[in-house]
């Protein structure tokens, strides 16, 4: 199933799922009108189809799925070996250790309020040091509450998958050491379009991501090629920590960002970000 998070001027969001180009509202067991932490609570089994609520994909507007994650989305930074090493080499590093590599995952988390959705506006103005990137993340949305999940059941946690933009203002991330401020800025998250539930993705290393601005293929990667794996990184996580139905977390980027170039190619206003998870989607959003 593909899970959107819908609205048009004539009604407040609602979830529904895409089929044929077509959004088709959902209930879920006693709740005609579930949000999508809700529908993750309840699970896809509980879900049914409202036809009576059918809209072409064309007549509504997507939100991110979860437009108001209950809390800050955790994500993982330096989690693919070639955009380890271009991070390292790039000058805009100020996490601990002299190798490139790191030993165990990097964890820092942006707020709910970064979050946006397609085609939303990434706005740079915000970062006062004309410095922002892009990132191509997929992201792991949990399904079954745990803590102490070791790496044999990680997998059967997530609920699915969708994509995100850590959209990044490189000058603060280094300046002021820790990344929250940097990758914090109100909508530097754009996510979506959808989350594609966890049994259509047998398994998600095989999954491929391609980054494009204004149309220039930037980043091409395979999940395969995570430092750190799905697994490893909900069994570190959930270590400590509970990890609840709708917890994200973004699993890193691949090489191939603006401060890989030399000189480093920020976004300006004006540009179009294009990432794509093969077979999540496409979430495309303008800077301004
Ligand atoms: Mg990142």
């Amino acid at each position: 199933m593909r899970l959107v998070t819908f609205k048009s001027a004539d009604f407040p969001p609602k979830v529904g799922l895409i089929s044929d180009e077509r959004v088709v509202g959902i209930a879920v067991t006693n709740n005609p009108y579930p949000d999508m932490i809700e529908v993750i609570r309840a699970g896809i089994e509980s879900v049914s189809k409202k036809s009576a609520e059918t809209y072409a994909l064309s007549d509504v507007q997507l939100l991110a799925p979860i437009p108001v994650p209950a809390k800050n989305i955790i994500c993982v930074g330096k989690n693919y070996y070639e955009h380890a090493a271009e991070f390292h080499a790039s000058g805009f590093d100020s996490s601990a250790g002299k190798d490139a590599i790191p030993e165990v995952p990097i964890i820092f988390t942006k707020p709910p309020t970064t979050v946006i959705g397609p085609g939303a506006a990434i706005q740079s103005a915000l970062d006062l040091t004309n410095s922002v990137d892009y990132e191509n993340e997929l992201v792991v949305v949990i399904g079954k509450r745990g803590r102490g999940i070791r790496k044999g059941d990680a997998l059967s946690h997530i609920f699915g998958y969708t994509i995100a933009n850590d959209v990044t203002a490189r000058t603060l991330q280094h300046r002021h050491k820790q990344w929250f401020l940097g990758k914090g800025l109100d909508t530097f998250c754009p996510m979506g379009p959808c989350i594609l539930t966890a049994d259509e993705v047998a398994d998600p290393s095989e999954l491929t991501l391609t980054t494009r601005v204004n149309g220039e293929i930037r980043q091409s990667a395979r999940v395969a090629d995570l430092i750190f794996d799905i697994s490893t990184l909900i069994e570190i996580i959930s270590s400590g920590m509970t990890l609840d139905a709708g917890d994200m977390i973004a699993t890193g980027t691949p090489a191939g960002v603006g401060i890989g170039f030399q000189p480093p190619r920020f976004l300006r206003p004006g540009d179009v970000v294009s990432l794509s998870i093969d077979p999540i989607g496409t979430l495309e959003n303008p800077v301004t």
